[in-house]
């Protein structure tokens, strides 16, 4: 594809700029601290005012009626000037809806995320359920026109700030496979018998939750797709996940703030910048960063011809995340023994690298672990043998 944008693309990104810098709040400028809902919402409503904020739907659900290449842009220019990512309803259950929920639950759901009035949080890993997602054992028993769930779910992202949960259930314990006895509902998640606690977070923080259901009554017309055919729903959500996740434009932020930090950051008489193993470890990462971007490309040339993301978003999830920890690195480097200081507003900003460095850590393991991406790419996108 030509990776070169038109004039008419290039008068959008300004005004995307300069759009986004009047509205983007304050708060996330310069930020890399987690910022609270409310903080978030401000922002959503803004975009959900323009039509904005679910850029890539199709225009008759909500969507911008952009051309790829313009919502790519906008996703660029918000992403640098440090813009918060899209809530789970606008990358994940949204899109999953408009291709599989009933005319009814499209009319239910679709609109209140389109105008940023309901945000949604992911109820699919269990205790014992995690890369072995089929193994979940969340049971949803159908009495009457609704079902009852009982089990637990754990790692719930934002469930204290969500009002949505999509949920992946067991509602056939005798199916012929793990896979087939699984169902894909939705709940409100404030419903009686769902109950959350905080998992306290390598960086002394809690933004997931253990969520507990204790005889949650969930209504039939929550059932998203046929009964047992969860399994499908799933899947494709996660690949809606891991394209978010690991998209370049997330990254480029950070990496910019490290080349700032080596700017500013003496050693040995000189800044870190004029040291050659430095320069080179950032020309690297800018190489690897470009590279992502290109994969990234190749993204959206498959949307462009229509096709959904398949297994090809694993490389782009395995690629980011994990470039995404060596950017961490490099700054905890560029510091040396100062990087041992933690979020301690005595020694400003650069403090809170030791916590984004932590926090690192979790992203090559949420939306599927770097091994089970490996795992994907292998088996179903070069078609090696199951090892
Ligand atoms: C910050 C964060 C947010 C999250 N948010 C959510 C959320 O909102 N909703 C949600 O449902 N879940 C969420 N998760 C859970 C996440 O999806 C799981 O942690 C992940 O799928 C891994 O499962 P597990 O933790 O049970 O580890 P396990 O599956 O037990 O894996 C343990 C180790 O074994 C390796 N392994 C497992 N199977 C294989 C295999 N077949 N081949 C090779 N290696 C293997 C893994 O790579 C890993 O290193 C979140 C996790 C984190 C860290």
């Amino acid at each position: 594809m030509d990776l070169n944008f038109t004039k008419e693309e290039e008068d959008f990104r300004l005004m995307a700029r300069e759009w986004i810098g009047n509205h983007l709040p304050d708060t996330f400028k310069g930020r890399r601290q987690r910022s609270t809902r409310v903080e978030r919402d401000t922002w959503y409503k803004a975009l959900a005012a323009k039509g904005w904020l679910c850029a890539a739907w199709p225009k008759e659900h909500g969507g911008s009626g952009w051309s790829l290449a313009q919502q790519y842009i906008f996703r660029d220019e918000a992403a640098n000037q440090g813009a918060p990512g899209n809530d789970m309803g606008v990358s994940m259950i949204g899109p999953m809806l408009i291709e599989y929920g009933s005319e009814s639950q499209k009319k239910r759901y679709l609109p209140k995320i389109v105008a940023a009035e309901e945000m949604w949080c992911q109820g699919y890993s269990e205790p014992n359920a995690g890369s072995d997602l089929a193994s979940l054992r969340l049971r949803a028993e159908r009495h009457g026109d609704h079902y009852v769930l009982n089990g637990q779910k754990i790692w719930t992202s934002f469930a204290n700030e969500s009002d949505m949960i999509f949920i992946l259930v067991r509602t056939d314990l005798n199916a012929k496979n793990q896979q087939s006895g699984i169902s894909f509902v939705v709940s409100p998640i404030n419903a009686p018998g769902i109950e959350i606690r905080p998992i306290r977070q390598i960086t002394d923080e809690s933004h997931f939750y253990e969520t507990f259901f204790t005889d949650v009554k969930v209504p039939v017309e929550n059932l998203i797709g046929e009964e047992n055919a969860g399994w499908t729903l799933g899947k494709r959500v996660l690949a809606h996940e891991r394209i978010a996740t690991g998209a370049a434009e997330v990254f480029r932020q950070s990496l910019d703030r490290v080349r700032d930090l080596a700017m500013r950051t003496s050693v040995n008489g000189h800044h870190a910048i004029d040291e050659p193993v430095i320069r080179q470890r950032l020309a690297k990462l800018e190489m690897e960063l470009g590279a992502l971007k290109a994969v990234g490309f190749r993204s959206l040339t498959q949307l462009l011809r229509g096709q959904m993301p398949g297994p090809e978003s694993s490389i782009v999830k395995l690629y980011g995340s994990e470039l995404y920890q060596r950017i961490a690195d490099l700054a905890l480097d560029i510091q040396g023994p100062a990087a041992q200081v933690w979020d301690d507003p005595g020694y400003g900003d650069d403090s809170l690298w030791s916590k984004v460095a932590a926090g690192t850590r979790a992203v090559s393991i949420y939306s599927g672990t770097s091994e089970v991406q490996r795992n994907i790419i292998s088996e179903r996108v070069l078609g090696m043998p199951k090892g």
